[in-house]
């Protein structure tokens, strides 16, 4: 009720204007009209990867699905980018594939290293998960700066200093001396094996992963969806002695960096 059941989609503007970059379209994305003043989407989605708690707001992103809007889409390089979205995303498991939906539409794949999109400066980086190519983010803009590993699994690089996962280099780049982190927090340390299993990690290591890299502060997110608000306030309640502000992401949070 607090915290929301919307899967990940962050949106980031500049000036006070409305958002011109999407990172991910999980249901979350139908939170975006509201962000628009009765416009149209007119910029571009970044994907993590293609899992669908990440994609699965894309047919139902009204912004985006009407003939003024223009939406470039980037996914983590793989082969054709429409015909890997259409796997998931067309008959028989939904009706249209994405290049059906109304408006201008690109799809197109994105390679690990340094963009400039929609005026923001963003680092692309490989980082460990399960089953698909996932890609965290860094975007800046005017000395301002944002690190967003939603879905990450570090012990796919080895247990690290302390057992909670590799900081791994590109972990590290990313959230090198960022304002703010955002990362994945579905798993507690005692669902450590779980965590590790599906590719995630723990809030435990998300911590100790922006202590390294300097973050000056984490926002938990990308929740367990069977979680109560109170068990997510809970959780962060435990990590009160952490050297950063730390915050629960919830649906509509608006950071000013
Ligand atoms: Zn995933
Ligand atoms: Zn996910």
């Amino acid at each position: 009720m607090r915290v929301g059941g919307h899967t990940s989609c962050v949106a980031l503007s500049t000036d006070g204007g409305v958002p011109r970059l999407l990172l991910d379209a999980g249901t979350g994305i139908r939170r975006v009209p509201a962000l628009l003043d009765g416009g149209p989407f007119r910029g571009t989605i970044v994907l993590t990867h293609l899992h669908w708690d990440h994609v699965q707001g894309l047919p139902f992103f009204p912004a985006g699905d009407r003939d003024d809007a223009e939406v470039a889409l980037l996914l983590p390089a793989q082969g054709d980018a429409l015909e890997v979205l259409a796997r998931g995303m067309g008959p028989p498991h939904f009706p249209i594939t994405p290049d059906g939906l109304r408006g201008s539409w690109t799809f197109g794949g994105i390679e690990p290293g340094d963009h400039e999109i929609e005026g923001f400066h963003v680092t692309a980086a490989e980082v460990p998960h399960k089953g698909g190519r996932t890609f965290g983010y860094r975007v800046e803009h005017a000395g301002a700066s944002l690190a967003y590993l939603p879905d990450h699994g570090p012990k796919g690089c080895g247990e690290g200093p302390d057992g909670l996962g590799a900081r791994h280099p590109a972990a590290l780049t990313l959230a090198g001396d960022v304002d703010v982190l955002v990362h994945g927090a579905q798993f507690t340390l005692a669902e450590q094996a779980m965590a590790a299993d599906f590719g995630h990690a723990t809030v435990d290591y998300a911590v100790a992963l922006a202590t390294e890299a300097g973050a000056r502060r984490l926002v938990l997110f990308h929740h367990a969806p069977g979680r109560t608000d109170d068990q997510v306030e809970a959780i962060a309640a435990t990590l009160s002695d952490a050297p950063m502000p730390v915050t629960v992401a919830a649906e509509l949070l608006s950071l000013d960096l």
